[in-house]
Protein backbone atom coordinates (compact mmCIF):
# COMPACT_ATOMS: atom_id res chain seq x y z
CA UNK A 1 0.00 0.00 0.00
CA UNK A 2 1.06 3.26 -0.82
CA UNK A 3 0.08 6.43 1.27
CA UNK A 4 0.14 9.49 -0.89
CA UNK A 5 0.36 12.77 1.28
CA UNK A 6 -0.46 16.17 0.30
CA UNK A 7 -1.61 19.84 1.34
CA UNK A 8 -4.82 20.16 -1.41
CA UNK A 9 -6.43 17.48 -3.24
CA UNK A 10 -8.91 18.43 -6.10
CA UNK A 11 -11.93 15.08 -6.09
CA UNK A 12 -14.83 16.41 -6.92
CA UNK A 13 -15.43 19.96 -9.14
CA UNK A 14 -17.99 20.60 -6.74
CA UNK A 15 -15.70 20.72 -3.46
CA UNK A 16 -12.68 23.31 -3.18
CA UNK A 17 -10.25 21.95 -1.59
CA UNK A 18 -7.55 22.83 -3.83
CA UNK A 19 -5.91 26.06 -4.77
CA UNK A 20 -4.21 25.31 -8.33
CA UNK A 21 -1.97 23.00 -10.24
CA UNK A 22 -1.24 20.89 -7.05
CA UNK A 23 -4.61 19.85 -5.77
CA UNK A 24 -6.00 19.10 -9.23
CA UNK A 25 -2.89 16.90 -10.40
CA UNK A 26 -3.22 14.95 -7.08
CA UNK A 27 -6.79 14.00 -7.66
CA UNK A 28 -5.76 13.36 -10.94
CA UNK A 29 -3.17 10.87 -9.59
CA UNK A 30 -5.68 9.45 -7.36
CA UNK A 31 -7.81 8.71 -10.27
CA UNK A 32 -5.24 6.94 -12.22
CA UNK A 33 -4.33 4.73 -8.66
CA UNK A 34 -7.89 3.80 -9.07
CA UNK A 35 -7.86 3.08 -12.47
CA UNK A 36 -5.08 1.21 -12.77
CA UNK A 37 -5.45 -0.48 -9.38
CA UNK A 38 -2.78 0.45 -7.89
CA UNK A 39 -2.74 -0.14 -3.81
CA UNK A 40 -2.84 3.70 -2.55
CA UNK A 41 -4.41 5.57 0.16
CA UNK A 42 -5.15 9.39 0.08
CA UNK A 43 -3.98 11.98 3.35
CA UNK A 44 -5.26 15.61 2.63
CA UNK A 45 -6.34 18.20 5.16
CA UNK A 46 -10.23 19.46 5.18
CA UNK A 47 -10.23 22.81 4.06
CA UNK A 48 -13.80 23.81 5.77
CA UNK A 49 -13.66 27.41 3.89
CA UNK A 50 -11.86 26.38 0.75
CA UNK A 51 -9.22 28.83 -0.66
CA UNK A 52 -10.92 31.72 -1.59
CA UNK A 53 -14.38 32.67 -3.55
CA UNK A 54 -13.45 35.01 -6.32
CA UNK A 55 -15.80 38.55 -6.92
CA UNK A 56 -14.22 41.27 -9.36
CA UNK A 57 -15.65 44.66 -8.04
CA UNK A 58 -16.34 47.31 -10.71
CA UNK A 59 -12.74 49.16 -10.46
CA UNK A 60 -11.36 45.73 -11.06
CA UNK A 61 -10.32 44.32 -7.34
CA UNK A 62 -10.47 41.25 -6.67
CA UNK A 63 -13.17 40.92 -3.47
CA UNK A 64 -12.25 37.31 -1.96
CA UNK A 65 -15.05 35.61 0.65
CA UNK A 66 -14.82 31.71 1.79
CA UNK A 67 -16.30 29.00 0.27
CA UNK A 68 -18.81 26.68 2.14
CA UNK A 69 -19.66 23.44 1.35
CA UNK A 70 -21.36 20.73 2.25
CA UNK A 71 -18.71 18.18 3.80
CA UNK A 72 -21.38 15.42 4.15
CA UNK A 73 -22.89 15.40 1.53
CA UNK A 74 -19.67 14.15 -0.48
CA UNK A 75 -17.65 12.77 3.14
CA UNK A 76 -18.45 9.77 4.89
CA UNK A 77 -17.36 10.65 8.60
CA UNK A 78 -14.75 7.95 10.26
CA UNK A 79 -15.55 9.10 13.67
CA UNK A 80 -12.32 7.68 14.55
CA UNK A 81 -10.56 10.59 16.69
CA UNK A 82 -6.77 10.51 17.59
CA UNK A 83 -5.02 12.74 19.73
CA UNK A 84 -1.63 14.44 18.95
CA UNK A 85 0.43 16.93 21.22
CA UNK A 86 0.44 20.08 19.14
CA UNK A 87 2.79 22.91 21.20
CA UNK A 88 1.77 21.56 24.59
CA UNK A 89 -2.19 21.11 23.96
CA UNK A 90 -3.51 17.68 22.99
CA UNK A 91 -5.24 17.91 20.00
CA UNK A 92 -8.18 16.09 18.92
CA UNK A 93 -8.03 14.82 15.06
CA UNK A 94 -11.07 13.25 12.81
CA UNK A 95 -10.88 11.97 9.23
CA UNK A 96 -13.72 12.25 6.82
CA UNK A 97 -13.44 9.68 3.72
CA UNK A 98 -13.70 10.19 0.00
CA UNK A 99 -14.03 7.55 -2.41
CA UNK A 100 -12.47 7.76 -5.80
CA UNK A 101 -14.45 5.28 -7.52
CA UNK A 102 -11.98 4.18 -11.06
CA UNK A 103 -13.83 5.54 -14.17
CA UNK A 104 -15.44 1.96 -14.79
CA UNK A 105 -16.59 1.91 -11.53
CA UNK A 106 -14.83 -1.59 -10.40
CA UNK A 107 -12.42 -0.08 -8.17
CA UNK A 108 -12.05 2.07 -6.02
CA UNK A 109 -9.50 4.55 -3.76
CA UNK A 110 -10.27 6.05 -0.02
CA UNK A 111 -8.95 9.51 0.45
CA UNK A 112 -8.75 10.92 4.07
CA UNK A 113 -9.16 14.45 4.75
CA UNK A 114 -7.94 14.97 8.21
CA UNK A 115 -9.40 18.13 10.40
CA UNK A 116 -9.12 19.57 13.92
CA UNK A 117 -12.84 20.58 13.50
CA UNK A 118 -14.46 18.64 16.77
CA UNK A 119 -15.83 19.55 19.59
CA UNK A 120 -13.10 18.24 22.18
CA UNK A 121 -10.63 20.94 20.84
CA UNK A 122 -10.97 24.89 21.86
CA UNK A 123 -12.32 27.61 19.30
CA UNK A 124 -8.87 28.36 18.52
CA UNK A 125 -7.78 24.95 17.15
CA UNK A 126 -10.86 24.16 15.69
CA UNK A 127 -10.21 26.64 13.26
CA UNK A 128 -6.49 25.26 12.31
CA UNK A 129 -7.61 23.83 8.77
CA UNK A 130 -10.13 26.59 7.69
CA UNK A 131 -8.97 27.73 4.57
CA UNK A 132 -5.82 26.73 2.16
CA UNK A 133 -2.80 28.70 1.75
CA UNK A 134 -4.45 31.82 3.28
CA UNK A 135 -2.33 31.88 6.79
CA UNK A 136 1.24 31.05 7.33
CA UNK A 137 3.77 31.34 10.18
CA UNK A 138 2.54 28.78 13.09
CA UNK A 139 -0.80 28.09 11.87
CA UNK A 140 1.07 26.51 8.71
CA UNK A 141 3.09 24.68 10.78
CA UNK A 142 -0.14 23.18 12.64
CA UNK A 143 -1.46 22.21 9.55
CA UNK A 144 1.28 20.61 8.34
CA UNK A 145 1.88 18.75 11.61
CA UNK A 146 -1.87 17.24 11.00
CA UNK A 147 -0.97 16.54 7.60
CA UNK A 148 2.21 14.89 7.98
CA UNK A 149 1.92 13.34 11.68
CA UNK A 150 -1.72 13.55 12.37
CA UNK A 151 -1.98 11.46 8.82
CA UNK A 152 0.66 9.19 9.56
CA UNK A 153 -0.66 8.03 12.71
CA UNK A 154 -4.62 8.54 11.47
CA UNK A 155 -3.37 5.75 9.09
CA UNK A 156 -1.72 3.54 11.96
CA UNK A 157 -5.47 3.70 13.77
CA UNK A 158 -7.22 2.85 10.70
CA UNK A 159 -5.37 -0.19 10.32
CA UNK A 160 -3.07 0.84 7.19
CA UNK A 161 0.40 -0.48 7.16
CA UNK A 162 1.85 1.48 4.33
CA UNK A 163 5.50 0.14 3.01
CA UNK A 164 6.05 3.37 1.33
CA UNK A 165 5.07 7.38 1.91
CA UNK A 166 4.60 9.61 -0.78
CA UNK A 167 5.34 13.07 0.10
CA UNK A 168 3.97 15.50 -2.85
CA UNK A 169 5.55 18.35 -2.14
CA UNK A 170 7.28 18.81 0.96
CA UNK A 171 4.33 19.99 3.27
CA UNK A 172 3.67 16.50 4.97
CA UNK A 173 7.46 15.79 5.17
CA UNK A 174 6.93 15.99 9.12
CA UNK A 175 5.94 12.85 8.75
CA UNK A 176 9.62 11.52 8.30
CA UNK A 177 9.54 12.14 11.82
CA UNK A 178 6.93 10.04 12.88
CA UNK A 179 8.51 7.23 11.03
CA UNK A 180 12.47 7.69 12.88
CA UNK A 181 9.92 8.02 16.16
CA UNK A 182 8.61 4.32 15.41
CA UNK A 183 11.39 2.54 13.14
CA UNK A 184 14.37 4.32 15.17
CA UNK A 185 16.96 3.60 11.81
CA UNK A 186 17.67 6.31 9.34
CA UNK A 187 17.81 3.81 6.43
CA UNK A 188 14.67 2.18 7.71
CA UNK A 189 13.29 5.20 7.25
CA UNK A 190 14.81 6.03 4.08
CA UNK A 191 13.15 3.09 2.24
CA UNK A 192 9.71 3.77 3.25
CA UNK A 193 10.02 7.32 1.33
CA UNK A 194 9.49 8.83 -2.09
CA UNK A 195 9.47 12.54 -2.40
CA UNK A 196 8.09 14.45 -5.60
CA UNK A 197 9.27 17.98 -5.32
CA UNK A 198 6.97 20.28 -7.48
CA UNK A 199 8.30 23.77 -7.06
CA UNK A 200 11.72 25.14 -8.85
CA UNK A 201 11.28 28.69 -6.62
CA UNK A 202 13.72 28.02 -3.25
CA UNK A 203 11.65 31.09 -1.70
CA UNK A 204 8.10 29.37 -1.75
CA UNK A 205 9.72 26.61 0.02
CA UNK A 206 8.20 26.50 3.77
CA UNK A 207 10.26 26.82 6.55
CA UNK A 208 9.64 27.31 10.20
CA UNK A 209 12.41 28.07 12.86
CA UNK A 210 13.83 24.99 14.47
CA UNK A 211 12.95 26.38 18.39
CA UNK A 212 9.25 26.50 17.01
CA UNK A 213 9.09 23.03 15.56
CA UNK A 214 10.56 21.04 18.54
CA UNK A 215 8.13 23.50 20.95
CA UNK A 216 5.47 22.28 18.97
CA UNK A 217 6.42 18.54 18.58
CA UNK A 218 8.28 17.97 22.18
CA UNK A 219 5.28 16.56 23.49
CA UNK A 220 5.05 13.93 20.75
CA UNK A 221 9.05 13.24 20.02
CA UNK A 222 12.11 13.85 21.68
CA UNK A 223 15.05 16.24 20.19
CA UNK A 224 16.66 12.95 19.24
CA UNK A 225 14.34 12.26 16.51
CA UNK A 226 14.75 15.77 15.15
CA UNK A 227 18.42 15.11 15.43
CA UNK A 228 18.53 11.58 13.43
CA UNK A 229 16.76 13.20 10.42
CA UNK A 230 17.90 16.53 9.85
CA UNK A 231 20.12 18.88 12.60
CA UNK A 232 23.73 17.23 11.79
CA UNK A 233 23.56 18.03 8.18
CA UNK A 234 21.96 21.86 8.66
CA UNK A 235 23.97 24.06 7.34
CA UNK A 236 21.28 26.80 9.00
CA UNK A 237 20.78 25.42 12.44
CA UNK A 238 17.95 27.84 13.06
CA UNK A 239 15.42 26.51 10.74
CA UNK A 240 13.96 23.91 9.21
CA UNK A 241 12.98 23.45 5.72
CA UNK A 242 10.98 21.12 4.63
CA UNK A 243 12.11 20.59 1.02
CA UNK A 244 15.17 19.61 2.02
CA UNK A 245 14.12 17.72 5.11
CA UNK A 246 12.16 15.48 2.61
CA UNK A 247 15.03 15.28 0.23
CA UNK A 248 17.59 14.27 2.59
CA UNK A 249 15.38 11.48 4.13
CA UNK A 250 13.96 9.99 0.84
CA UNK A 251 14.81 7.52 -1.06
CA UNK A 252 13.79 8.19 -4.29
CA UNK A 253 13.23 12.11 -5.39
CA UNK A 254 11.59 13.42 -8.48
CA UNK A 255 11.23 16.21 -10.22
CA UNK A 256 7.51 16.87 -12.70
CA UNK A 257 9.76 17.28 -15.57
CA UNK A 258 13.27 16.71 -17.25
CA UNK A 259 13.81 20.09 -17.37
CA UNK A 260 12.68 20.60 -13.42
CA UNK A 261 15.12 17.43 -13.26
CA UNK A 262 18.12 20.10 -13.82
CA UNK A 263 16.80 23.29 -11.99
CA UNK A 264 16.06 20.81 -8.91
CA UNK A 265 19.53 19.77 -8.77
CA UNK A 266 20.67 23.25 -9.02
CA UNK A 267 18.52 24.00 -6.01
CA UNK A 268 19.41 20.83 -4.37
CA UNK A 269 23.21 20.92 -4.81
CA UNK A 270 25.15 17.43 -4.24
CA UNK A 271 21.81 15.47 -5.09
CA UNK A 272 20.72 13.28 -8.13
CA UNK A 273 17.01 13.35 -9.14
CA UNK A 274 14.99 11.35 -11.34
CA UNK A 275 12.11 12.83 -13.36
CA UNK A 276 8.66 11.93 -14.09
CA UNK A 277 6.93 14.38 -16.20
CA UNK A 278 3.19 15.15 -15.17
CA UNK A 279 0.18 14.12 -16.80
CA UNK A 280 -3.81 14.88 -16.59
CA UNK A 281 -6.57 12.17 -16.62
CA UNK A 282 -7.31 12.17 -19.81
CA UNK A 283 -11.03 11.20 -18.94
CA UNK A 284 -12.04 13.71 -16.66
CA UNK A 285 -10.62 16.16 -19.04
CA UNK A 286 -11.68 15.63 -21.82
CA UNK A 287 -15.69 17.71 -22.95
CA UNK A 288 -18.69 16.04 -23.34
CA UNK A 289 -18.54 16.77 -27.01
CA UNK A 290 -15.14 15.09 -27.49
CA UNK A 291 -15.92 11.77 -25.22
CA UNK A 292 -18.86 11.37 -27.53
CA UNK A 293 -16.06 12.02 -30.49
CA UNK A 294 -13.80 9.73 -28.96
CA UNK A 295 -16.07 6.95 -28.07
CA UNK A 296 -17.25 6.48 -32.00
CA UNK A 297 -13.98 6.42 -33.35
CA UNK A 298 -11.11 5.33 -30.88
CA UNK A 299 -13.15 2.70 -29.18
CA UNK A 300 -11.15 2.03 -25.60
CA UNK A 301 -9.81 5.45 -25.45
CA UNK A 302 -10.88 5.57 -21.33
CA UNK A 303 -9.06 2.28 -20.75
CA UNK A 304 -5.43 2.97 -22.55
CA UNK A 305 -5.12 6.73 -23.54
CA UNK A 306 -2.34 5.84 -25.73
CA UNK A 307 -5.14 4.95 -28.09
CA UNK A 308 -5.72 8.67 -28.68
CA UNK A 309 -3.41 8.85 -31.27
CA UNK A 310 -5.81 7.70 -33.39
CA UNK A 311 -7.50 11.30 -33.49
CA UNK A 312 -5.01 11.50 -36.51
CA UNK A 313 -7.65 9.45 -38.31
CA UNK A 314 -11.16 11.24 -37.24
CA UNK A 315 -12.66 13.45 -40.31
CA UNK A 316 -11.72 16.91 -39.91
CA UNK A 317 -15.59 17.51 -40.29
CA UNK A 318 -16.22 15.41 -37.26
CA UNK A 319 -13.70 16.67 -35.32
CA UNK A 320 -14.23 20.67 -36.08
CA UNK A 321 -17.79 20.27 -35.20
CA UNK A 322 -17.10 18.66 -31.51
CA UNK A 323 -14.59 22.08 -31.27
CA UNK A 324 -17.39 24.39 -32.54
CA UNK A 325 -20.29 23.30 -29.80
CA UNK A 326 -17.34 23.58 -26.99
CA UNK A 327 -16.79 26.85 -28.19
CA UNK A 328 -20.44 27.78 -28.21
CA UNK A 329 -20.63 26.67 -24.75
CA UNK A 330 -18.05 29.52 -24.28
CA UNK A 331 -19.05 32.02 -25.68
CA UNK A 332 -22.31 31.80 -23.76
CA UNK A 333 -20.56 32.01 -20.49
CA UNK A 334 -18.59 34.54 -21.20
CA UNK A 335 -21.62 36.78 -23.35
CA UNK A 336 -23.95 35.63 -20.11
CA UNK A 337 -21.68 36.44 -17.63
CA UNK A 338 -19.90 39.43 -18.62
CA UNK A 339 -20.36 42.32 -20.81
CA UNK A 340 -17.74 41.62 -23.66
CA UNK A 341 -20.30 40.41 -26.30
CA UNK A 342 -17.87 37.57 -28.08
CA UNK A 343 -18.22 36.35 -31.52
CA UNK A 344 -18.42 32.16 -31.90
CA UNK A 345 -16.69 32.74 -35.34
CA UNK A 346 -13.96 34.97 -34.30
CA UNK A 347 -10.50 33.57 -33.13
CA UNK A 348 -10.39 33.11 -29.51
CA UNK A 349 -7.61 33.23 -27.12
CA UNK A 350 -8.01 31.63 -23.31
CA UNK A 351 -5.30 32.42 -20.50
CA UNK A 352 -6.68 30.92 -17.27
CA UNK A 353 -4.84 29.87 -14.46
CA UNK A 354 -3.80 31.00 -10.73
CA UNK A 355 -2.55 34.32 -10.77
CA UNK A 356 0.98 35.31 -9.42
CA UNK A 357 3.64 37.06 -10.52
CA UNK A 358 6.08 34.52 -12.73
CA UNK A 359 2.68 33.11 -14.42
CA UNK A 360 2.72 36.62 -16.47
CA UNK A 361 -0.82 36.22 -17.09
CA UNK A 362 -1.15 40.26 -18.49
CA UNK A 363 1.86 39.44 -20.33
CA UNK A 364 -0.06 39.57 -23.69
CA UNK A 365 -1.47 42.91 -22.87
CA UNK A 366 1.34 44.91 -22.58
CA UNK A 367 1.47 46.70 -25.85
CA UNK A 368 -2.72 47.20 -26.21
CA UNK A 369 -1.93 49.50 -29.03
CA UNK A 370 0.53 46.76 -31.22
CA UNK A 371 -2.58 43.73 -30.61
CA UNK A 372 -5.33 46.41 -32.14
CA UNK A 373 -2.90 46.89 -35.19
CA UNK A 374 -2.72 43.21 -35.49
CA UNK A 375 -6.26 43.00 -35.17
CA UNK A 376 -6.25 45.80 -37.96
CA UNK A 377 -4.45 43.73 -40.05
CA UNK A 378 -5.15 40.18 -39.89
CA UNK A 379 -8.90 39.58 -38.07
CA UNK A 380 -10.25 40.13 -34.78
CA UNK A 381 -8.84 38.72 -31.40
CA UNK A 382 -11.00 37.70 -28.15
CA UNK A 383 -9.15 37.17 -25.33
CA UNK A 384 -10.63 35.22 -22.23
CA UNK A 385 -8.73 35.19 -18.77
CA UNK A 386 -9.62 33.73 -15.53
CA UNK A 387 -8.04 32.82 -12.50
CA UNK A 388 -7.10 33.92 -8.65
CA UNK A 389 -4.39 35.44 -6.89
CA UNK A 390 -4.03 34.45 -3.48
CA UNK A 391 -5.93 37.52 -1.27
CA UNK A 392 -2.53 39.03 0.26
CA UNK A 393 -0.42 38.91 -3.29
CA UNK A 394 -0.36 42.43 -4.14
CA UNK A 395 1.53 41.30 -7.66
CA UNK A 396 -1.06 39.18 -8.80
CA UNK A 397 -4.31 41.76 -7.53
CA UNK A 398 -2.52 44.41 -9.57
CA UNK A 399 -2.61 42.02 -12.64
CA UNK A 400 -5.73 41.24 -11.83
CA UNK A 401 -6.63 45.53 -11.95
CA UNK A 402 -4.25 45.63 -14.90
CA UNK A 403 -6.27 43.19 -16.96
CA UNK A 404 -9.16 44.88 -16.12
CA UNK A 405 -8.39 48.49 -16.62
CA UNK A 406 -6.61 47.40 -20.24
CA UNK A 407 -9.83 45.61 -21.69
CA UNK A 408 -11.78 49.13 -20.33
CA UNK A 409 -9.07 50.82 -22.81
CA UNK A 410 -9.40 48.67 -25.92
CA UNK A 411 -13.47 48.26 -25.36
CA UNK A 412 -12.91 52.39 -25.73
CA UNK A 413 -10.87 52.15 -29.02
CA UNK A 414 -12.18 48.91 -31.68
CA UNK A 415 -14.52 46.20 -31.25
CA UNK A 416 -11.70 44.18 -33.05
CA UNK A 417 -10.24 43.25 -29.78
CA UNK A 418 -12.50 42.19 -27.32
CA UNK A 419 -11.09 41.31 -23.43
CA UNK A 420 -13.32 39.28 -21.31
CA UNK A 421 -12.57 38.29 -17.44
CA UNK A 422 -14.61 35.37 -16.09
CA UNK A 423 -14.59 35.29 -12.40
CA UNK A 424 -13.56 32.49 -10.08
CA UNK A 425 -11.37 30.09 -11.85
CA UNK A 426 -12.62 26.52 -11.12
CA UNK A 427 -12.42 22.67 -12.33
CA UNK A 428 -15.62 23.82 -14.12
CA UNK A 429 -15.10 27.08 -15.68
CA UNK A 430 -11.19 25.58 -17.06
CA UNK A 431 -13.22 22.70 -18.68
CA UNK A 432 -15.57 25.49 -20.39
CA UNK A 433 -12.52 27.85 -21.00
CA UNK A 434 -9.61 25.32 -22.34
CA UNK A 435 -11.84 23.02 -24.91
CA UNK A 436 -13.36 26.14 -26.16
CA UNK A 437 -10.84 28.57 -26.95
CA UNK A 438 -9.22 28.20 -30.12
CA UNK A 439 -5.83 28.85 -28.84
CA UNK A 440 -4.23 28.50 -25.03
CA UNK A 441 -1.32 30.79 -23.83
CA UNK A 442 0.45 29.86 -21.09
CA UNK A 443 4.06 32.24 -20.41
CA UNK A 444 4.94 31.88 -17.32
CA UNK A 445 8.94 33.25 -16.51
CA UNK A 446 11.10 30.61 -17.72
CA UNK A 447 12.69 28.08 -15.56
CA UNK A 448 10.34 28.72 -13.17
CA UNK A 449 7.13 26.50 -14.65
CA UNK A 450 8.07 22.68 -12.66
CA UNK A 451 5.80 21.03 -15.26
CA UNK A 452 2.27 23.00 -16.03
CA UNK A 453 -0.39 21.26 -16.98
CA UNK A 454 -3.48 23.28 -18.59
CA UNK A 455 -1.56 22.87 -21.94
CA UNK A 456 -2.09 19.50 -21.66
CA UNK A 457 -5.65 19.71 -21.15
CA UNK A 458 -6.49 22.13 -23.87
CA UNK A 459 -4.57 19.67 -26.49
CA UNK A 460 -6.44 16.85 -25.31
CA UNK A 461 -9.26 18.08 -26.35
CA UNK A 462 -7.96 19.54 -29.90
CA UNK A 463 -7.06 23.13 -28.78
CA UNK A 464 -2.91 24.17 -29.92
CA UNK A 465 -1.01 25.27 -26.88
CA UNK A 466 1.01 28.73 -27.78
CA UNK A 467 3.56 28.50 -24.34
CA UNK A 468 6.67 29.30 -22.83
CA UNK A 469 9.52 26.45 -23.37
CA UNK A 470 9.61 25.84 -19.72
CA UNK A 471 8.49 22.50 -18.10
CA UNK A 472 6.12 19.82 -19.72
CA UNK A 473 6.05 22.05 -22.98
CA UNK A 474 9.91 21.65 -23.60
CA UNK A 475 9.29 17.92 -24.06
CA UNK A 476 6.15 18.54 -26.07
CA UNK A 477 6.45 21.31 -28.62
CA UNK A 478 6.70 20.27 -32.70
CA UNK A 479 7.03 24.34 -33.47
CA UNK A 480 4.18 24.61 -36.09
CA UNK A 481 3.11 21.21 -35.65
CA UNK A 482 1.14 20.41 -32.80
CA UNK A 483 1.34 24.43 -31.29
CA UNK A 484 3.88 26.92 -30.96
CA UNK A 485 6.44 27.74 -27.93
CA UNK A 486 7.31 31.12 -27.26
CA UNK A 487 10.88 32.70 -26.77
CA UNK A 488 13.75 30.80 -27.14
CA UNK A 489 14.61 26.61 -26.58
CA UNK A 490 17.01 26.73 -23.48
CA UNK A 491 19.01 23.50 -23.27
CA UNK A 492 17.96 21.10 -20.84
CA UNK A 493 20.97 22.39 -18.47
CA UNK A 494 20.29 26.61 -19.09
CA UNK A 495 18.89 27.79 -16.01
CA UNK A 496 18.57 31.71 -17.58
CA UNK A 497 15.20 33.36 -16.65
CA UNK A 498 13.19 34.71 -19.87
CA UNK A 499 13.10 38.31 -21.40
CA UNK A 500 9.41 39.97 -20.78
CA UNK A 501 10.49 41.93 -24.12
CA UNK A 502 11.76 38.86 -26.00
CA UNK A 503 8.89 36.98 -24.74
CA UNK A 504 6.47 39.91 -25.50
CA UNK A 505 7.59 40.09 -29.62
CA UNK A 506 7.39 36.30 -29.93
CA UNK A 507 3.68 36.18 -29.29
CA UNK A 508 2.99 38.87 -31.13
CA UNK A 509 5.19 37.99 -34.00
CA UNK A 510 3.38 34.70 -33.99
CA UNK A 511 0.14 35.99 -33.72
CA UNK A 512 0.73 38.03 -36.48
CA UNK A 513 2.56 35.80 -38.76
CA UNK A 514 1.72 32.56 -38.12
CA UNK A 515 -1.29 31.67 -36.12
CA UNK A 516 -3.89 34.29 -37.61
CA UNK A 517 -3.14 33.81 -41.05
CA UNK A 518 -3.71 30.37 -40.63
CA UNK A 519 -7.08 30.58 -38.60
CA UNK A 520 -8.53 32.77 -41.11
CA UNK A 521 -7.21 32.34 -44.37
CA UNK A 522 -6.07 28.20 -43.79
CA UNK A 523 -8.64 27.02 -41.29
CA UNK A 524 -8.04 23.17 -42.78
CA UNK A 525 -4.07 23.84 -42.01
CA UNK A 526 -5.25 25.00 -38.31
CA UNK A 527 -6.97 21.94 -38.04
CA UNK A 528 -4.06 19.84 -39.16
CA UNK A 529 -2.59 21.63 -35.99
CA UNK A 530 -5.74 20.99 -33.99
CA UNK A 531 -5.50 17.30 -34.38
CA UNK A 532 -1.58 16.86 -34.19
CA UNK A 533 -2.13 18.77 -30.90
CA UNK A 534 -4.63 15.80 -29.81
CA UNK A 535 -2.95 13.09 -31.21
CA UNK A 536 0.62 13.51 -29.91
CA UNK A 537 -0.01 14.96 -27.02
CA UNK A 538 -2.81 13.11 -25.23
CA UNK A 539 -1.43 9.58 -25.21
CA UNK A 540 1.73 10.50 -23.35
CA UNK A 541 0.89 13.77 -21.37
CA UNK A 542 -1.57 11.73 -19.10
CA UNK A 543 -1.76 10.87 -15.45
CA UNK A 544 -1.80 7.17 -16.42
CA UNK A 545 1.07 7.11 -18.27
CA UNK A 546 2.84 9.24 -15.29
CA UNK A 547 1.47 6.73 -12.22
CA UNK A 548 2.99 3.80 -14.81
CA UNK A 549 6.50 5.61 -14.00
CA UNK A 550 5.98 6.30 -10.75
CA UNK A 551 5.57 2.81 -10.50
CA UNK A 552 8.43 1.57 -12.01
CA UNK A 553 10.72 4.61 -10.72
CA UNK A 554 9.38 5.10 -7.51
CA UNK A 555 7.43 2.30 -6.25
CA UNK A 556 8.83 -0.84 -7.06
CA UNK A 557 11.75 -0.85 -4.70
CA UNK A 558 9.31 -0.18 -1.93
CA UNK A 559 7.04 -3.24 -2.99
CA UNK A 560 10.30 -5.38 -2.89
CA UNK A 561 11.14 -4.21 0.25
CA UNK A 562 7.53 -5.01 1.65
CA UNK A 563 8.26 -8.71 0.28
CA UNK A 564 11.37 -8.72 1.85
CA UNK A 565 9.85 -7.87 5.47
CA UNK A 566 6.91 -9.91 5.21
CA UNK A 567 9.43 -13.08 4.69
CA UNK A 568 10.60 -11.94 8.08
CA UNK A 569 7.35 -12.11 9.57
CA UNK A 570 7.30 -8.50 9.16
CA UNK A 571 3.67 -6.47 8.95
CA UNK A 572 3.60 -4.61 5.73
CA UNK A 573 0.56 -4.26 3.29
CA UNK A 574 0.57 -4.70 -0.13
C1 LIG B 1 -5.13 22.57 -14.67
C2 LIG B 1 -5.56 23.59 -13.69
C3 LIG B 1 -4.61 24.41 -13.07
C4 LIG B 1 -3.13 24.33 -13.40
O1 LIG B 1 -2.87 25.17 -14.50
P1 LIG B 1 -1.37 25.52 -14.98
O2 LIG B 1 -1.54 26.43 -16.13
O3 LIG B 1 -0.72 24.25 -15.35
O4 LIG B 1 -0.72 26.19 -13.83
C5 LIG B 1 -5.04 25.36 -12.16
N1 LIG B 1 -6.35 25.50 -11.85
C6 LIG B 1 -7.31 24.73 -12.43
C7 LIG B 1 -8.73 24.91 -12.04
C8 LIG B 1 -6.93 23.76 -13.37
O5 LIG B 1 -7.87 22.99 -13.94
Amino acid sequence: MIAYFVMECAVDSRVPTYSGGLGILAGDTIQSFADLEVPAVGITLLWKNGFTMQKISNDGSQIDSVQEWDIEKYMQPTNIKIKIPIGGKDVTITAYKYLVESTAGDNEIDVYFLTPDVPENDPETRKICDRLYIEGGLTRLKQEIILGIGGYEMLKALNYRPFLYHINESHSALLIASLMKDMEDLNRVKSRVVFTTHTPIPAAFDKFEIKDVKNMLSGYCGEKVFNDIYMEKLEDKDELNLSWLAIKNAKNVVAVSRKHKFVSEHIFEGYKLKYVTNGIHHVKWTSPHHKMLFTKYIKGWEEDPDLLRGVSCIPDGDFVEAHILCKETLIETINSETDSSFIASDFTIGMAKRITHYKRNNLILANPDKLMDIAERKGNIQIVFAGKTHPADTDGLAMIKSIHDTAKYISSKTKKVKIAFLENYNIHKANIILSGVDLWLNNPTRPLEASGTSGMKASLNGVPNFSVLDGWWLEACLEGINGWGIGPRPAWTDLSYSDDIQDLNDIYGKLEFNILDLYYKNYSDYIKIMKMAASSIAPHFNTHRMVSEYVTDLYLTGIIMCYLEKEKGGVCDL
